[in-house]
């Protein structure tokens, strides 16, 4: 069977292979210690569960608009006036199947063949694919550890050229955790705004940052730059919903209606009862997101503290997400072959640094528990000391 082209050019979910082969390992009774998926361990919080039982025992049961319920639309606004300083309104919403849906949206709506879309390196994994899968063509641009790994405004301006459309920015960042300060944003608004390209800021951390340090939305710098921004985000990470599929993305109105028109044509809305949910995690305490803001946070200082007990990797403290981006370069091996090794002589998952752009790391989760981190810690302290 002659399948399209451009199933050719993309390559499998890295994320979503190793995180369900690392669950079959533990189905079928091996003692697995997975760092794979960035997916909270915990439970979705008990009254967004009961919000969505409660709108399915009301009979919330079948299609709705397909840009999403208008008072999910109208709260999400809400929360980015009050939150993010971004001046949206319902029209500006569109409720998408998840984070990754609304970032594939986009790409559908925005680019024509050959348009260039600016991806700093390291980079969640499905950035690049999802632009091709819409025709354009990803533009790596590599930072590392010397740079923070951020993207500067130097490098920035130097990578754009006639066709450049878009960057993407992702702010705290799957898979290094760091947050771009609001200068460090500023700096960047300038020469988006000077070459008159377009933004998108995927929001889906901003809520799991660590010291008190702020989480600033590049579209909230000033008129010229909300223009020109798009944010992509979602429920998954903040209230542990990954299996619910709602996610957002917010924009000019009339990028939100075309990608409104696509989603028409594709999945329709998204799961009625589902968003039920959704604004009932708006509307409620957040004390649940606080909680477990908490409980990543304790995680994050005992997993650094045993890395750094590993003579031969290195690592960064990130300031957000729940991952550390580890740099393996001194054991000699490639991320693959790092990872593989490591899962089959220890039961150890992890995820390799190759599909974000940084063959020279792996990335942990440590969204999961205690116990898990400090088993699988003292594997992988076995694992180096064996190898280097
Ligand atoms: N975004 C999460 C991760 O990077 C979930 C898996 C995925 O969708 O790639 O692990």
């Amino acid at each position: 069977m002659e399948l399209a082209h451009r199933t050719r050019e993309v390559k499998p979910s890295v994320t979503l292979a190793i995180s369900a082969q690392a669950k079959a390992m533990q189905a079928s009774g091996i003692d697995v210690c997975s760092f794979s998926a960035g997916e909270p361990d915990f439970d979705t919080p008990e009254h967004i569960k009961a919000a969505a039982a409660a709108a399915l025992a009301m009979g919330k049961t079948k299609y709705g608009a397909a840009a999403g319920e208008l008072p999910l639309r109208e709260a999400i606004a809400q929360q980015m006036r009050q939150e993010e300083q971004l001046d949206y309104q319902a029209a500006n919403i569109l409720v998408t199947n998840g984070g990754k849906h609304s970032l594939f949206n986009l790409m559908m709506v925005l680019l024509n063949p050959g348009d260039e879309v600016i991806i700093p390196a390291p980079f969640w994994l499905s950035y690049p694919e999802m632009v091709r899968l819409a025709d354009g063509t990803p533009v790596i641009v590599h930072t590392d550890a010397s740079t923070d790994y951020k993207i500067s405004p130097e490098l920035l301006a130097a990578s754009i050229t006639s066709k450049t459309k878009l960057l993407i920015l992702n702010s705290p960042s799957n898979p290094s955790g760091v947050v771009y300060t609001r200068a460090e944003l500023t700096a960047l608004a300038a020469v988006i705004v000077k070459h008159d390209i377009l933004v998108v800021s995927d929001e889906i951390y901003a809520k799991i940052i660590y010291d008190g340090i702020e989480h600033v939305s590049i579209g909230s710098l000033g008129q010229e730059i909300f223009d020109r921004t798009i944010i992509s985000s979602g429920f998954a990470k903040a209230y542990s919903m990954t299996g619910w599929r709602v996610g957002y993305l917010a924009g000019p109105a009339e990028l939100i209606r075309a990608a409104s028109m696509v989603q028409g044509h594709s999945t329709s809305n998204v799961c009625t009862f589902a968003q039920y949910g959704a604004i009932a995690a708006l509307a409620g305490s957040q004390d649940c997101v606080a909680d477990m803001l908490q409980a990543f946070s304790r995680r994050r200082e005992v997993i650094l503290q045993m890395l750094k007990a590993i003579p031969g990797l290195d690592c960064a403290k990130p300031d957000g997400a729940f991952y550390l981006f580890v740099n393996i370069s001194r054991s000699g091996l490639g991320s693959l072959e790092f990872c593989q090794r490591l899962l089959e002589s220890q039961q150890v998952a992890a995820i390799p640094g190759l599909p974000f752009g940084a063959d020279d790391h792996i990335r942990l989760s440590y969204a999961t528990d205690l116990e898990t981190i400090e088993k699988g810690m003292e594997r992988i302290g076995k694992f180096v000391h064996e190898l280097i």
